[in-house]
């Protein structure tokens, strides 16, 4: 499981073919983040703005973007948000408590069917 981590903020123009560790890059011409995976591999993660898929908000002094990012065609596998220059693991745990209360929910409305089904 990653720790969480604080990148450095680096607006430039195009992205650099070699990412340092630790810094998040944007290129508002390009409609690019860069940065290196947040668990340590070394492995780039590029995060296109022009598509639907991610959304970059700045307030001034840092960056967040929606939604998380899965790195799940990497061995690693990890997933983090990145809110505020820094990358927060989603924890496993709470997906696993969310998955739990869906089937809590599930067999409830299932019961609940079952017990007025008279109606
Ligand atoms: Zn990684």
């Amino acid at each position: 499981m990653m720790k969480a981590k604080l990148f450095k903020l680096q607006f430039v123009d195009s992205i650099p073919h070699q990412l340092e560790e630790d810094v998040l890059y944007v290129s508002i011409l390009h409609n690019m983040v860069s940065h290196l995976c947040a668990c340590g591999c070394g492995r780039r993660v590029d995060t296109p703005l022009d598509t639907d898929e991610w959304k970059l908000t700045y307030d001034g002094e840092s960056i967040s973007l929606q939604p998380s990012i899965g790195n799940y065609d990497f061995p690693c596998k990890t997933h983090y948000w990145i809110k505020n220059n820094i990358a927060v693991p989603v924890s496993s745990r709470k997906q696993y408590q969310k998955k739990k209360k869906n089937k809590i929910i599930k067999s409830f409305e299932k019961n609940f069917k079952k017990l007025f089904s008279f109606l």
